[in-house]
């Protein structure tokens, strides 16, 4: 195995303690993908911002040492055309915590994204998105400031498994006649076939750490998004699952919003986190009209997909939304948008999705002083109209800033 990886002196591995938690050092080595296209400019802004949060935070007492592992064009050119190479697979789940820019989906056939290959190599199962307004943000809602949610997407079964059946091939056949012959379904001839598998094993393990997630963050609520009065024995299963998992596996902190009402008089008990479920259609329509009502979500790949864009959307769009793809160890927090190739290399986007991604990480590693401080600073800065050129096309008398200069006005707020 080729080997390029270096891991910085002075630092140690994050580790996983017997009782399943993150033991982080005040040293950590923290893997970092700088990305393609402009994959580079926000990194480069990005880790100044974030070494500053945390030296300002802690005084120079804990550090992040940063390890380079290579994904994507940069890795190809140092791994003899290797898009992904196996020590950073490796290297990935050896250092648990990472942190990536926005790559390139190489163009041709039989090309799998490589976003995807890291997800289903890692089996990174949730993919994470907190979405919140900040101040100054430009945003359609007239009440942007009561979003704020976080979003659990199930990341590896659904419509997006694969599996599927082209018109016109044996295979497609094959199913097309078992499922006439023998189930009696009838459709038209030529149609494309696709598979909607949905367990309890992914819907638990989802909804799991989306419930863990609510009772370390202090949430009030997960809802169970579904459009089970069509799809019953899928997207229905995964609504009974998911209540399943509350119940079986958190009896004293969870309550279902049947038991807040009959119960509780609709008044939410201290340190309870009130189960619910909603429509998919529905919720569309309930984070435009009464966002305040949600907190957690937790959904099935599809639903997710879409739901997640369109709340980051409203509160300034896929430029700033951050995002993680977890499992039950390992964790890779990326940008959410793609490598915007005509702007790489002219230090001119906005840094937003993959700062507020490595917030999610210190948070992640319990260093919330660092992330809060990288907050706080970024009301300050966007609120004073200092943007980069995305926001300053929709802000009035904005300052339009390079990506660096806007990184220089963060650091100085803090
Ligand atoms: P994109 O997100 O790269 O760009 C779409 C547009 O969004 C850009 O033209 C730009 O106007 C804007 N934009 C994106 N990021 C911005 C930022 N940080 N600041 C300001 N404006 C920003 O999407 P695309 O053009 O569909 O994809 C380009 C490449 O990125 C493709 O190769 C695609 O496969 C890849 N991609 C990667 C990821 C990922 O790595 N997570 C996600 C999406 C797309």
């Amino acid at each position: 195995m080729s080997q390029q990886i270096q891991y910085p002196e002075g630092g140690q591995k994050i580790t996983v303690g017997s009782d399943g938690r993150l033991q982080v050092p005040d040293n950590p080595i923290i893997g970092y993908v700088e990305g393609d296209g402009i994959g580079p400019d926000i990194n480069r802004a990005c880790m100044r911002i974030w070494d500053a949060a945390v030296e300002k935070a802690y005084g120079g007492r804990r550090k992040i040492h940063w390890a380079e592992l290579f994904m994507g064009e940069k890795a190809a050119a140092l791994y003899d055309g290797d898009y992904f190479p196996d020590e950073t697979k490796a290297a990935l789940r050896d250092v648990l915590i990472s942190i990536k820019g926005p790559l390139t989906t190489p163009v041709g056939g039989g090309f799998r994204s490589l976003n995807v290959s890291l997800r289903q190599e890692l089996d990174l199962y949730a993919c994470v998105r907190p979405v919140r307004h900040y101040a100054g943000v430009p945003s359609p809602l007239q009440r942007p400031e009561d979003i704020d949610v976080v979003i659990f997407r199930e990341n590896t079964e659904d419509v997006y498994a694969g599996i599927e059946y082209q018109a016109g091939s044996a295979d497609n056949e094959k199913v097309a006649r078992f499922l006439r012959e023998e189930m009696g379904e009838e459709f038209f001839d030529g149609a494309g076939l696709g598979v909607k598998p949905i367990s309890p094993f992914g819907t638990k393990r989802l909804v799991r750490k989306a419930i863990e997630y609510a009772i370390e963050h202090d949430r009030e609520s997960v809802t169970l998004v579904h459009k089970g009065n069509i799809m019953k024995y899928t997207e229905g299963a995964f609504r009974t699952w998911g209540y399943e998992v509350a119940r079986e596996e958190f009896p004293d902190r969870t309550i279902t919003e049947e038991e807040l009402y009959a119960t509780y008089g609709g008044k939410r008990p201290e340190g309870k986190i009130v189960i619910k479920d909603r429509i998919a259609d529905i919720m569309f329509q309930l984070m435009l009209l009464r966002p305040n009502e949600f907190d957690v979500l937790a959904t099935m790949n599809l639903n997710g997909d879409y739901l997640s864009d369109a709340i980051a959307a409203e509160v300034g769009g896929v430029g700033i939304a951050p995002g993680a793809n977890m499992s039950d160890n390992v964790a890779v927090f990326e940008a959410t948008h793609g490598t915007a190739p005509k702007y790489a290399n002219q230090d001119k986007v906005n840094p937003g999705s993959l700062l507020f991604s490595g917030v999610m990480l210190l948070e992640h590693i319990g260093w919330s002083e660092a992330a809060d401080l990288i907050r706080a600073a970024y009301e300050k800065v966007v609120g004073a109209g200092i943007v980069t050129y995305d926001f300053a096309r929709s802000l009035q008398g904005a300052t339009e800033v390079k990506t660096s200069q806007f990184a220089d006005a963060l650091i100085d707020q803090m």
